[in-house]
C-alpha cells in the first residue's frame, strides 16, 4: 500500500468564515496561542531535527518583523491558530538563530512529519502568491491584502478589482501498455535537467479552455508521440513551486512508437516492472535507472502501478 502523498496531510480547518472578521483574526493573532510560520527568500524556519519551527506573536513582535511582512491567517488546528509570515527578501536572514535556521523545502521535506510538510506547502503557496501579485492585473495600481491574506484588492477606487490565490493545474500521467506477450510496460521520459539516469512520468500544464483528459492526451502526444486512450484520475498534490496543483492520472496507450516532437524530453522509453523494481533512488550515486523522489506524485503513480 502506498504511503500518503507528501503535502496532502494538512491538519488545519481553514476556517473560511473567520477570514473576513478582522477583529477576530487579530484576537487569534494576539491571544497568546498563535503559531507563526515565517518564510524568507523561499526558505522555511526549521530546527536541527528537523521540525518546522514557529514563532509566537510575542517573538514576532519583539523581532519587529510584523509591520513590513505579509501575514496570512492559515486556519485552526483544534483551537490553535496558524499564520504564515512572508518576510522581506533581504540578503541576510532575520536573526532567529535560537529558534532554528532557514532551509529550502528540498532540504527538509523528506525528513519532516507529513502534517508539517503540508503546513509548509500551504504557507509557501500563500506567501509566494502575495509576493507575485503586488499590482492589479486590470489597471496596474497597487493591491492590498484583504480577507486575512486570502485575497488582494486593487487600491484604485475606480477599479476595486479583487483577486484570489491562484493554483496552476498540471497533469502528470503514468501511461501503460500491455504487449502481445501480456507483459505490461510503462512510459517514462527524462528532461535534460534531471539527475543522470532518472526518468519520470509525462507532465505538463493544463491550457486555457482544455479539459484535464485532453491535456493528458496532448502532453503525451507532444512529448512522446504516443496516442493515449482511456484516462483515469488517481490523486492530486499541492506543489507550491510556485503555484502548481499536480493532478495524477493513469492512462492506456493505443500506440507504442515513440517520437519526441517538442524536445521537452531528451529521452523517453518503455520500462517493465522488473526494470523499475531494480531502479535506484533519484539522489543515489552510480549508474543505471533512477526513480523520482518518494515525495513526488510521479513516484506515487509508479509505486501504485508496481503494486498491481
Ligand atoms: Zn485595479
Amino acid at each position: 500500500m502506498n504511503p500518503p502523498l507528501t503535502y496532502t496531510m494538512s491538519p488545519l480547518d481553514r476556517a473560511v468564515m473567520i477570514r473576513g472578521d478582522l477583529a477576530r483574526v487579530q484576537a487569534l493573532l494576539t491571544g497568546g496561542n498563535a503559531r507563526i510560520l515565517p518564510m524568507w527568500n523561499q526558505q522555511h524556519l526549521v530546527d536541527e531535527e528537523p521540525r518546522l519551527r514557529f514563532l509566537t506573536y510575542e517573538e514576532a513582535a519583539t523581532a519587529s518583523i510584523l509591520s513590513d511582512a505579509a501575514l496570512v491567517f492559515l486556519g485552526l488546528a483544534d483551537e490553535t491558530p496558524w499564520f504564515a509570515l512572508g518576510l522581506p527578501n533581504t540578503d541576510a536572514p532575520p536573526d532567529f538563530a535560537i529558534r532554528g535556521t532557514f532551509k529550502t523545502p528540498a532540504d527538509v521535506v523528506a525528513l519532516l512529519p507529513g502534517e508539517e510538510a503540508s503546513l509548509m506547502a500551504y504557507a509557501r503557496a500563500m506567501i509566494l502568491w502575495h509576493q507575485n501579485h503586488r499590482h492589479c492585473g486590470r489597471c496596474g495600481a497597487q493591491t492590498d491584502m484583504t480577507e486575512a491574506g486570502h485575497s488582494r484588492t486593487c487600491t484604485s477606487p475606480a477599479c476595486g478589482n479583487r483577486t484570489f490565490p491562484r493554483t496552476d493545474p498540471v497533469v502528470i500521467t503514468l501511461i501503460t501498455h500491455r504487449d502481445k506477450s501480456g507483459e505490461e510496460k510503462c512510459l517514462l521520459g527524462r528532461q535534460a535537467k534531471f539527475p543522470p539516469g532518472m526518468y519520470s512520468c509525462v507532465a505538463g500544464f493544463v491550457e486555457a479552455g482544455e479539459t484535464l483528459e485532453a491535456a493528458v492526451r496532448r502532453e503525451a502526444a507532444e512529448e512522446t508521440g504516443v496516442v493515449v486512450g482511456d484516462v483515469r484520475y488517481v490523486a492530486s498534490q499541492p506543489w507550491p513551486f510556485p503555484a502548481s496543483l499536480m493532478l495524477g492520472f493513469r492512462a492506456d496507450a493505443l500506440t507504442t512508437e515513440i517520437h519526441r516532437d517538442d524536445e521537452e524530453l531528451e529521452d523517453c522509453r518503455w520500462f517493465s516492472k522488473a526494470d523499475l523494481r531494480n531502479a535506484g533512488e533519484r539522489d543515489s550515486n552510480g549508474p543505471g535507472l533512477k526513480l523520482p523522489n518518494r515525495f513526488a506524485i510521479a513516484r506515487f503513480l509508479i509505486e501504485g502501478w508496481l503494486a498491481t
